[in-house]
């Protein structure tokens, strides 16, 4: 691993242990030439694994014995570069507690400087651009370091010994603010920035891998243009604290979380939100908070704090809808025109687009939602060596993944491909992410869906490629992470994937061994009325329940659930005929009807928005009451919601009791359903992915009572459960189907 102080880390230990030689990075990874005696060399070796820096990762060590060379000293020596080998970069970090202190103290010379950074911290996969990581192969090589600089970074004893990107107030970058026609630059632009924003300004502000939007999270009106701006009326806004201390004022955060949040990644954290909380997550128990992970950041709360303002602020990326984050100022202003009433810029390039991570914390352990700055790109282990595979990854949450020997590296997130500009910079980063790890696809694995983008970009690379069914994607992805090669039975519950059949699947159990698959069970199929539209007006689900459950006499039993709404008899002529209407086994879709039956709004503001606030509904957990029947049809074991459809409407529930009656009943039927379907199968190994799992109180439930009944439960943790971690779970079935 490059970037995380190793080289100095290793010449600090050689001098300790009387060692003489030299190290340097190469792409294939650091090699050190020690001499010395015998004992001595074998005391240093073992210090390599158990001291190494934290940020560090040892993957193998090769050791073969060399001639003595007769070195009077140990010398880091200038990397080399060359054939593509096993060096990663890592992503980037956090601001470290040494460098916080350094920009907070009058008489640093670093102080209310936003660029300080060490080995410990700092940019990295952003600004880099080739490997060997060093400076002249990033953003910062137009930058020359100044005496006071060059002397740190020369010097083994000091924490910037070979910080790539070192620099000061004398050599570095600076920031720039500007708003309309005036610019402030040095000491003024941050005053200026916290005072635009106190007065209720939107500011742009350039951050490590895109800019941000940031406002007063408290300021109602800002809020408000924001979210006409970004054209999202409901979807929550995450926000950003100056500290775990202030997240806490409007926040719950066990310890787990607080590691989390105060992590060199520095995700933006899912926590439970209390009665204070800003309005940025209208319907919703949580909100995301990340820290303030820059000196940028850290002072500009700072300024904000000067001035009486302790809250968070909303710090949302920079973009329209789900496109890619703006990465420079010119985007900004063109993208988001007239939104930003100031603009916080810096000359340090972003080579990487990267947007904030979000991630939360289950049974203990971090779960990523969105994989991205603080993650990319750190690699995930895979059991075995082989070619370079691609999974191409799915429409929604875009990301790729290649494979190396026996790493795995996911691509940022790119976003929804269907957006403008998604497509161009999925491509431009799978070039990107070839030459930095020196790769080429052999093989390439995309999804079913013929239409998918990057199912077309797969097939337009004039490699082999392999078609990998969504559902089992998903489930290959927790047997990537975990290296399991079967057999296990996979819960793949979701909002929509195609399955081979034409139907739209999303609430399946399939029984999955290396690159072999069977659907084993699923949720009862109904109709899906104007496909991908009824994701948006939920209604139309309920609809298809109902007609399913009470036939020709829907109307009598059901149809003042629908008074007011548009659009219900061509709907139901639909689901009669079967026209612009497929089958589908959605998981997501059912908890759209079950959310707008038991009394939620009609339509969705955004992607699963009726799941989430049903989630956030059931404040005390799950209750039972409510059951799925549970049948075998054609071979396959069925998970029929008819009875809670006919209890929600014959005897309704407050809308919070329903909410927790019908996440019981669903964990009930997964567990019911592999039950029948483990014996069977002869594995009590239980993977669990897809969307839907990130239902925090649906994963706690399905986890709990699996292992409790004795299985062996599952789950993502390296990568998204949605979308986001399908190239993950292609790349396995690449490697296992065509053997690359
Ligand atoms: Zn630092
Ligand atoms: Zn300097």
């Amino acid at each position: 691993m490059q970037g995380v102080g190793f080289r100095p880390f290793v010449s600090r230990l050689a001098k300790e242990h009387g060692i003489t030689g030299w190290t340097a990075n190469t792409p294939a990874g650091v090699i050190i030439e020690a001499e010395g005696e015998p004992e001595k060399l074998e005391r240093f070796s073992a210090d390599l694994k158990t001291r190494r820096p934290p940020q560090s990762r040892i993957d193998s060590i090769t050791m073969s014995p060399l001639p003595a060379a007769g070195d009077a000293v140990f010398e880091i020596r200038q990397s080399r570069s060359g054939q593509a080998g096993a060096a990663i970069i890592p992503a980037d970090l956090a601001v470290c507690p040494a460098c916080a202190r350094d920009i907070a103290e009058p008489d640093n010379r670093r102080f209310n400087y936003p660029f300080a950074n060490c080995t410990d911290c700092g940019p990295r996969f952003t600004i880099v651009k080739s490997l060997p990581y060093d400076r002249a192969n990033t953003t910062m090589s137009e930058f020359e370091m100044c005496a006071d600089c060059a002397r740190e970074f020369g010097d083994p004893d000091n924490r910037r010994f070979h910080a790539q990107p070192n620099c000061c107030p004398v050599c570095g970058p600076h920031i720039t603010l500007e708003c309309g026609a005036r610019t402030f630059s040095g000491e003024t632009a941050l005053p200026e920035a916290a005072r635009l924003i106190l007065s209720g300004a939107i500011a742009a502000v350039k951050s490590l891998g895109g800019f941000q939007l940031a406002c007063d999270a408290a300021n109602a009106a800002a809020l408000d243009r924001l979210r006409k701006a970004k054209n999202r009326p409901a979807k929550p806004f995450a926000l950003m604290a100056a500290c775990a201390a202030a997240a806490k004022k409007f926040c719950e955060m066990s310890a787990e979380e607080e590691a989390l949040f105060n992590s060199p990644a520095a995700p933006a954290v899912m926590l439970r939100k209390k009665e204070n909380a800003p309005a940025v997550s209208p319907g919703l128990a949580t909100a995301a908070v990340m820290a303030a992970y820059t000196p940028l950041h850290r002072l500009l709360f700072a300024e904000l704090a000067k001035r009486g303002f302790d809250g968070p602020l909303v710090m949302t990326s920079a973009n329209l809808r789900d496109e890619p984050i703006c990465i420079s100022k010119e985007q900004v202003l063109q993208r988001l025109p007239g939104l930003a009433g100031a603009v916080l810029d810096h000359n340090r390039g972003i080579h990487n687009r990267c947007d904030d991570s979000v991630a939360f914390v289950q049974d203990g352990q971090p779960r990523i939602i969105r994989r991205a700055r603080g993650y990319t790109p750190q690699s995930v282990r895979l059991g075995r060596g082989g070619g370079c595979a691609l999974g191409a990854g799915g429409q929604m949450k875009g990301a790729f993944c290649l494979a190396r020997g026996a790493e795995a590296f996911l691509s940022q997130h790119i976003g929804e491909m269907d957006e403008p500009g998604c497509e161009s910079f999925y491509l431009e980063t799978l070039e990107k992410m070839q030459a930095l790890l020196g790769v080429k696809a052999e093989t390439a694995a995309h999804d079913l869906h013929p239409d998918y983008a990057a199912t077309r970009i797969a097939k337009s690379l004039g490699v082999k490629t392999v078609a990998v069914q969504h559902h089992y994607a998903h489930i290959a992805s927790v047997m990537a992470e975990h290296d399991i090669n079967g057999p296990v039975i996979g819960l793949a519950f979701d909002g929509t994937g195609l399955g081979p059949d034409g139907s739209i699947w999303g609430g399946e159990i399939l029984v999955c061994e290396g690159a072999k698959w069977e659907r084993r069970g699923a949720l009862k199929a109904v109709r899906l009325p104007g496909g991908d539209v009824a994701a948006v007006e939920i209604w139309r689900m309920a609809l298809s329940w109902i007609m399913s459950v009470y036939g020709n006499n829907w109307r009598d039993k059901a149809g003042r659930v629908f008074g007011g709404l548009d659009g219900v008899d061509t709907a139901a002529r639909m689901i009669e005929s079967g026209f612009n209407s497929p089958y589908t086994t959605s998981m997501g879709r059912l908890f759209d009807a079950m959310s707008f039956l038991c009394g939620g709004p009609a339509k969705a503001g955004y992607e699963a928005q009726a799941a989430m606030e049903f989630e956030s509904l059931c404040r005390g957990g799950a209750d039972d009451g409510w059951n799925f029947d549970i049948y075998k049809e054609n071979g396959l074991w069925v998970m029929d919601p008819s009875p809670l459809i006919r209890a929600a409407l014959e005897n309704p529930l407050p809308r919070a009791a329903a909410a927790r009656r019908f996440h019981g009943a669903l964990c009930a039927a997964a567990a019911a359903a592999v039950q029948k379907i483990s014996p069977e199968s002869g594995t009590k190994k239980i993977a669990l992915s897809g969307g839907v799992f990130q239902n925090r109180l649906l994963l706690g439930l399905c986890t709990g009572r699996l292992a409790r009944a004795g299985y062996e439960v599952y789950c993502n943790r390296q990568v998204p459960a949605n979308d986001g971690g399908l190239a993950l779970g292609q790349v396995y079935a690449a490697r296992s189907t065509l053997g690359a």
